[in-house]
């Protein structure tokens, strides 16, 4: 082969090879088959917490992960939500547990562990004590010792099932209210279509109820919700979808002009070396904003540099790496399209096995507004097992103008939250 005809046939190479990548470029090959999955953790033991606050006693069965259908320790956070440091013992464990607490729940699961001997025992130690039974309470006392008794109806697992939503009989999300036909949604969780529209935060209010007659029997120190001499706090965060750095910075920029700082929830596909440089990084957090990940299920561009071949689904992990390589520690997610999949307890374990500790996904998608869960305050989803996930959920009421939110909306979402509802 004379050297003309080497260079002709290189440069023939040269060109089909370019060709086709080019071709693939624009019709990527969709390999998520061959994608990994996710790690997934089962939620342990939560913390016992610390003692001195409110005291929660569950059943020994319920710690042993064998009530699913029991959500006892959705106590934790609603005692910790409204009274602070909450700790948690067995039932088992009561005659052992000394040491006085301000507010004593005897939760469902370990009302019929309790006779009236060792209520009176804790009678001695707590101000106040709350039981939480199913149905009606006649065979109670009011009284053990000096302490008083308030009965609640189920109140956990009622609270729990407004904040997680509807599941399937085989604890499933299945397609209801959401308007994405490939995608599991927090709508997808709703009983009714009555259920888009919610200013009522029904679940805030019965934990509400229930601290408005403790105060009035006994005086309990009260956890301060917002700084002093604020009504309320307001939570801004943005999905930055691969807007890139530019047009985030000047979002940014703008809240900032007003005093706000937000979150700012990144995708973290193969072009954030493009999308973002480290200057616009950096400039983000001295504006104040907390970079974090913004999950993607669905398959992302793959490649080298700019030749991006071939499609995949990226495992959560890898996101989070991907993230990280730029200087940007994620421990709290969004995920992309509100994309639960098919699984509500897969979908925080897999949270939690990637190292996120707090997420905000739960919220209206196209079609709500408002308090769609029942609370506008955070909570740990209960796993399957009936044990809380470690991982905490931050609700939202409303994105864009998506859902019919206007301004009144939000004007009287705003009034009614500091005034009535929390
Ligand atoms: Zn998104």
């Amino acid at each position: 082969m004379t050297r003309r005809v080497r260079i002709v046939v290189v440069l023939a190479c040269v060109v089909v090879s370019g060709g086709v990548l080019r071709h693939f470029d624009q019709h990527p090959i969709d390999l998520t088959r061959f994608a990994p999955a996710d790690a997934s953790v089962a939620p342990h033991e939560p913390p016992r917490g610390i003692a001195g606050g409110a005291l929660l006693v569950v059943s020994p069965e319920v710690v042993a992960r064998a009530s699913g259908a029991d959500a006892s320790f959705a106590w934790l956070d609603i005692l910790e939500n409204e009274y602070g440091a909450t700790r948690w013992i067995r039932a088992d464990e009561l005659s052992r547990d000394a040491g006085a607490v301000t507010l004593a729940v005897v939760s469902r699961s370990a009302a019929s562990d309790i006779d009236a001997r060792a209520l009176d025992r804790l009678a001695t130690r707590a101000l106040v004590i709350v039981i939480d039974v199913d149905g009606s309470d006649a065979a109670r006392p009011a009284h053990a010792g000096s302490a008083p008794i308030i009965a609640v109806d189920d109140l956990a697992n009622r609270v729990a099932r407004r904040r997680q939503g509807l599941l399937g009989s085989r604890q499933t999300i299945d397609k209801r209210l959401g308007r994405y036909p490939q995608v599991r949604e927090p709508e997808d969780l709703l009983e009714s279509p009555d259920s888009l529209d919610r200013e009522f935060p029904d679940a805030d209010r019965l934990v509400a109820d229930l601290a408005a007659r403790i105060d009035t029997l006994v005086a309990i120190p009260r956890l301060a919700m917002h700084p002093a001499g604020f009504a309320g706090t307001f939570l801004m965060t943005h999905d930055e979808d691969e807007q890139g750095g530019a047009s985030t910075l000047s979002l940014l920029r703008r809240e900032a002009e007003w005093g706000g700082r937000s979150t700012v929830f990144l995708v973290p596909s193969g072009r954030l070396w493009e999308s973002w440089s480290d200057a616009e990084i950096a400039e983000a957090r001295r504006l104040g904003a907390d970079l974090e990940l913004h999950w993607n299920r669905f398959a992302m561009p793959a490649g080298v540099w700019k030749v991006e071949p071939y499609k995949t689904v990226y495992r959560l992990s890898t996101q989070r790496e991907t993230l990280r390589r730029r200087g940007l520690e994620a421990t709290m997610n969004r995920t992309h399209y509100l994309h639960l999949g098919s699984d509500l307890s897969e979908f925080f374990r897999t949270l939690d096995a990637a190292g996120i500790e707090v997420d905000a996904t739960f919220g209206p998608n196209r079609a709500g507004r408002g308090h769609l869960f029942g609370t506008a305050r955070p909570f740990h989803p209960i796993d399957r097992t009936g044990l809380p996930s470690p991982v905490m959920e931050v609700p939202f009421q409303t994105q864009e103008d998506w859902g019919g939110v206007d301004e009144a909306f939000l004007a009287r979402l705003f009034r009614q939250s500091a005034d009535v509802d929390h």
